[in-house]
């Protein structure tokens, strides 16, 4: 089959791989329909390089139709529809019946000491082989897939394996008051979502931020109040012209839908730039040592909240000694939640939302749909943000 391999720093090929087969008795075999491209996946195209081999397959966003289940699959059967959560889950463990299927026991890298693994996601989320394919292995299919009807395009469910719940668990874990007021930074697609969810949740205010032209205009279309990073001269100019609209307090709540990669910080995207053209073994204990992520949208975010408002983490880090402004964040009293989305946490309360009203706007929240064989164009468009790129679907 077809797949979107990772040859090394900005180099994504489509190359011929062996097509996946029925490994476990709980797995499944989809043919994927539609894979979307997300901003984790430009991580690894750039940053993440130490953690990545090359011929790993990427890609976490699936929708497809099932050809093949194992024995221990009672619940899916060749013929159905289904979307895949990005991460891989059993369902039945104490994390995973607590909600936690990114935590989950029985899927744990912890050779690496890290939570669930992860389809196409470096050796940290077990090396496990993607879905940016024409073909995918599905392990835990007993829990992980998400059946869905037929009939609406692609573009109606696919966002259910990642942009979805990671935008309502975004939400969720900020914690707006009803009415009350929240400050999205990053209006890629995950930052974009959160403000359409952050609306039907209730939200009485909706600021966004971001300086990519075409990314204001999608949110302001949707009613969101938006302010251009570029046109402030500083991040205490942004701030305060958040604050004046919250009768000088700051917004409820701030979700970081920007992570590692922010710009704003020179000083740090030059280390980054140094770490990921240097050899892998002399890599991975410098970044578990020293920061390395560029954090000028995490600190605008402590900046900009209220006293006693909640932060909530969404763009991914992964420094191990970022220095983090403690004297603030403990005099503010901010409370601060994060981490990988719980799909199948979510994905039932989501589900309602799809339908022709389209209340989120998924229908027509793609801008790119590409075959497969246009992905190393589909990469470089959308970390380069070039003609009006904001969401790629790839199909096969
Ligand atoms: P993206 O790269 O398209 O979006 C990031 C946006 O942030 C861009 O529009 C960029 O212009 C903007 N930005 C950069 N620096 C900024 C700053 N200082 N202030 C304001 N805006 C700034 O990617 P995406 O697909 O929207 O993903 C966003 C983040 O969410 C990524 O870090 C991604 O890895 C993460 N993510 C997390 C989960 C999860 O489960 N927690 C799931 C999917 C994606
Ligand atoms: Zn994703
Ligand atoms: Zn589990």
């Amino acid at each position: 089959m077809k797949a979107v391999t990772w040859q090394g720093k900005r180099d994504v090929r489509v190359e011929t791989v062996p097509d996946p087969t029925i490994q476990e008795p709980t797995d499944a075999v989809i043919r994927v329909t539609s894979s979307g491209l997300c901003g984790s996946d430009l991580h690894l195209y750039e940053v993440l390089t130490a953690f990545m081999t090359p011929g790993d397959i990427l890609g976490h966003e699936p929708i497809g139709i099932v050809e093949e289940v194992g024995a221990g699959v009672p619940d899916l059967m060749a013929g159905d529809r289904v979307v895949v959560p990005f991460q891989i889950a059993c369902g039945d463990c104490w994390m995973c019946l607590n909600g936690l299927p990114t935590q989950c026991e029985t899927t744990q890298v912890s050779a690496e000491g890290m939570g669930a693994a992860l389809f196409g996601y470096t050796r940290l989320y077990g090396s496990v082989p993607g879905a940016q394919a024409e073909y995918l292995r599905v392990p835990q299919a007993q829990f992980g897939p998400i059946k869905i009807p037929e009939g609406p395009p692609d573009d109606r469910f696919v966002y259910l394996s990642d942009v979805l719940p990671t935008a309502w668990q975004a939400v969720a874990y900020a914690d707006i008051p009803q009415g009350g007021s929240v400050a999205v930074l990053g209006l890629g697609p995950i930052g974009d979502m959160a403000c359409r969810v952050a609306q039907v949740r209730g939200a009485g205010r909706v600021f966004g931020v971001d300086r990519v032209p075409e990314r204001l205009r999608r949110a302001k279309d949707r009613g969101v109040e938006t302010f251009d990073v570029s046109s402030f001269d500083n991040e205490k100019e942004l701030v305060t012209a958040i604050r004046d609209q919250t009768d000088g307090r700051g917004p409820d709540a701030v979700i970081d839908a920007v992570g590692t990669e922010a710009h704003g910080n020179a000083l740090a995207k030059l280390a980054q730039q140094a770490t990921s053209s240097m050899p892998r073994k002399l890599v991975s204990p410098l970044m578990e040592r020293f920061s390395i992520d560029r954090l000028a949208a995490l600190h605008t975010a402590i900046e900009l909240v209220r006293r006693g408002g909640t932060l909530s983490l969404v763009g991914v880090y992964g420094g191990m000694a970022d220095p983090m402004p403690m004297l603030t964040l403990f005099d503010k009293q901010i409370q601060v939640r994060m981490g990988q989305a719980n799909v199948r946490r979510w994905s039932d309360e989501i589900l309602p939302y799809l339908t022709d009203e389209d209340p989120l706007g998924v229908d027509d929240f793609a801008t790119h749909r590409l075959p497969l064989d246009e992905a190393p164009h589909a990469y470089e468009m959308f970390q380069k943000k070039q003609d009006g790129a904001v969401k790629i679907l790839m199909q096969p």
